[in-house]
């Protein structure tokens, strides 16, 4: 018997796809927003995907991996960018969108299998009058296990911060081993489990922090200059207004937009903003007194009804780019909140139009930061590294988002403790192999965060 046979048989009747064009499918993600990426990950594939849809199942799935030594990629729904969760030496995908029950929530928390949709989990937190803290701009589509184990922040962040600070309470985790266990994690443990791209044990439920429900109006200011966009944005961002969003666009970016093109035609730099209803008098005139004025509106009644405006923001803003010249591609900076203005001001001096700036203001360990997804037109990887190298040296590091080496391009990962965790949770280093960086990339980072 094959490995992918034995593991057939003990699957249940449809949990095992075996279709060649299906499992191509869900071998991959959106690893090609990386044009490096997409070069360097076409060819990968696993041989099977297994979609269990009960614990008894996935644990027997994994115990007959263990035994035939069968390399283990766990999907949510597939949306990272960086390859995140594409099998890199085959064996098989463990889809887990079928493990996708809403296990409770009471005033504060949700505790949810990770299959779930975010926007689902959002829906039924509202029928209790409370909402999510942060999510991606891909939250109809993503799974809250993928976000946790694969994203980084989004809607919600510029209040309360990214998946570190404090927006994951505790986590159910199956390993991977003869006889699988299930781990309990919370507290600081939990640090050695967010981003860390299942490749220490998967998360089958995590508990998330949930806030009392705002209405949310979406507005779109236009500004004449640049400059003046990112003061409102900073003000607005830093001040004691409620917000979720606040995204700055410099011009020529709204030109991507394609189903806003009535609202923000011909118009200059932009600012994407969702704040209380309650308070929209108080935004707008920040925004006048920066000489900013509304060129879209859609109050709270119409929030989630159709494409918002988060749908452009984020790493969605790529995705537009790349819809209308697939020459854009993308990377992620953390500018400096005293001086970012200046460093702007240098990379345009040297880039031109060849990078347009797109930021997304958020908190990272209570501190406001202006991060930045800039679109980058590309030519080749030596010159986008070079574009890399660039920002980096005049203070505005990049999270590199064309590899899918885990933290080999910033967030400043434990990468020692989630070894630590492999070592004991993985013991035949099965999950997501080729992920984590082998011992001298993690030398380096460590002495790189040691001298910083
Ligand atoms: P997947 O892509 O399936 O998985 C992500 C990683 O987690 C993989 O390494 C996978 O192996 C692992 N994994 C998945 N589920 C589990 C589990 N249960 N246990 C252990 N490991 C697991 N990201 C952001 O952070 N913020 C954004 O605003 C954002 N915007 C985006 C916009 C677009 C248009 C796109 C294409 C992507 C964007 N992303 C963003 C990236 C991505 O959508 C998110 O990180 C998303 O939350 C991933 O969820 P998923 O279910 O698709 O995960």
């Amino acid at each position: 018997m094959t490995a992918i046979e034995a593991i057939a048989s003990v699957m249940d009747e449809g949990e095992i796809v075996r279709e060649s064009t299906q499992v191509e499918k869900l071998s991959k993600d959106y690893y090609w927003y990386s044009p490096v990426l997409a070069e360097e990950l076409r060819e990968k594939r696993a041989e099977a995907v297994i979609r269990p849809q009960s614990y008894q199942t996935l644990k027997r799935a994994l115990e007959a991996a263990a035994t035939a030594r069968l390399p283990v990629t766990v999907r949510g729904a597939g949306t990272g960018n960086y390859g995140q969760a594409i099998p890199l030496n085959g064996g098989i995908v463990v889809d887990l969108s079928g493990l996708n029950q809403i296990l409770h929530i009471e005033e504060g928390k949700a505790r949810v299998q990770a299959g779930t949709k975010i926007k689902q989990i959002e829906k039924e937190a509202a029928e209790t009058n409370q909402e999510l803290t942060i999510y991606p701009s891909t939250f109809a589509k993503a799974s809250i296990g993928g976000f946790i184990a694969g994203g980084s922040g989004g809607i919600g962040s510029v209040t309360w911060g990214n998946l570190w600070d404090g927006n994951v309470l505790s986590a159910v985790v199956m390993t991977v081993e003869d006889e699988v266990r299930l781990l309990e994690v919370e507290g600081e443990e939990l640090q050695h489990y967010i981003h860390s791209y299942g490749v220490n044990g998967l998360l089958l439920e995590v508990t998330i922090p949930l806030k009392p429900k705002t209405d949310w109006e979406q507005t779109i200011f236009s500004f004449p200059d640049f400059d003046s966009a990112l003061t409102f944005s900073q003000e607005l961002a830093a001040g004691a207004l409620r917000k979720r969003l606040v995204s700055t666009m410099e011009k020529g970016i709204g030109d991507f937009f394609l189903p806003l093109k009535k609202s923000i035609a011909g118009e200059d730099h932009l600012v994407f903003t969702e704040t209380s209803e309650t308070e929209r008098t108080d935004v707008r005139e920040l925004a006048e007194a920066s000489g900013g004025r509304p060129v879209y509106e859609s109050d709270a009644a119409s929030y989630r009804k159709g494409l918002g405006i988060s749908d452009f923001t984020w790493n969605h803003t790529t995705l537009w780019a790349l819809k209308a010249d697939p020459q854009w591609t993308y990377l992620q900076n953390f500018f400096s909140p005293d001086t970012y203005k200046s460093q702007i001001d240098t990379i345009k001096a040297r880039f031109g139009e060849d990078v347009l700036f797109h930021f997304e203001w958020l908190r990272d360990k209570g501190t406001l930061l202006p991060a930045a997804l800039p679109l980058v037109r590309y030519t080749s990887k030596e010159q986008l590294y070079d574009v890399i190298a660039f920002f980096n040296d005049i203070g505005a590091p990049t999270h590199d988002p064309h590899t899918c080496l885990l933290g080999a391009g910033g967030w400043n990962l434990q990468l020692e403790e989630i070894r630590q965790r492999k070592e004991t949770n993985d013991p035949y280093q099965l999950l997501n192999q080729g992920k984590l960086p082998d011992k001298a990339v993690r030398d380096e980072a460590l002495s790189a965060k040691q001298s910083s």
